[in-house]
């Protein structure tokens, strides 16, 4: 079994949710007491949301090629970023370092298609819903991204922030992704790209309208495929 390098605490809120369902696959496929190998890098993401709303992405970027180089050198066969967002900064981060890092939306766009879906709502902070590092791949992968109206991107962004990185779920933001969902389906999407790893806290196939492509859990299934390849 290979070892995967996980750069998370990105919020550190779906970096636990990383864990537990690569240790539940494992489980699943192994059996036993199988358990997966992992280098967990978590992060303080305080002064790595404040560079985010400052744009000072090179500085960011810089950040996670020190990280990544670090998981590198302490035994990482492949890395995963675990966040959307700061996909942002695949390359930077990925400089001179010579492990593979498996793409959280080419293992979200190859999980889409192969369900034969090809209109996908996207639900994710604004960074990753209105910049093309995000959209622009899942069109290359032959996808027809539908992103939510100015308004309800800015819910979906305050709501992620605001509540799902500090680990708060609330009925009310539940409703609100619910009805944002809802909308998508209503303008076109087929189905739904929970496009943060904190957006399964309040949205599954129990209660969205559009079929759901959860990226955390996907990134999750693709790293162990890698790892156990
Ligand atoms: N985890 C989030 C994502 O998947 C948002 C936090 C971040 O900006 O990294 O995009």
């Amino acid at each position: 079994m290979k070892t995967i390098g996980i750069l998370g605490g990105m919020s550190a809120a779906s970096t636990q949710g990383y864990y537990r369902r690569l240790c539940d696959q494992t489980r699943a496929r192994l059996g036993g007491l199988h358990s997966p190998e992992l280098l967990i890098r978590s992060l303080d993401f305080a002064p790595i949301a404040e560079l985010q709303a400052r744009g000072d992405w090179d500085a960011a970027g810089a950040l996670l090629n020190t990280e990544a180089k670090a998981l590198e050198r302490g035994g990482a066969d492949l890395l995963i970023l675990a966040t959307n967002t700061m996909h942002k900064l695949a390359d930077q981060m990925m400089q001179g370092v010579t492990i593979p890092l498996l793409h959280i939306a080419d293992a979200t766009a190859s999980a889409i298609r192969a369900a034969g879906y090809s209109r996908p709502g996207l639900m994710a902070t604004a960074f990753t819903m209105e910049q093309a590092f995000y959209t622009g791949r899942l069109a290359t992968a032959g996808l027809t991204p539908v992103i939510p109206e100015t308004e309800d991107r800015a819910e979906t962004h305050r709501i992620i922030y605001e509540e799902l990185c500090k680990d708060i779920t609330t009925p009310q933001s539940r409703a609100i992704y619910v009805e944002i969902a809802t909308r998508l389906m209503d303008a076109g999407a087929d189905c739904l790209i929970l496009g943060c790893t904190e957006v399964g806290m309040l949205l599954s196939d129990d209660n969205s309208p559009l079929p759901v492509f959860d990226t955390t859990l996907i990134h999750c299934d693709s790293a162990l495929d890698a790892a156990l390849a």
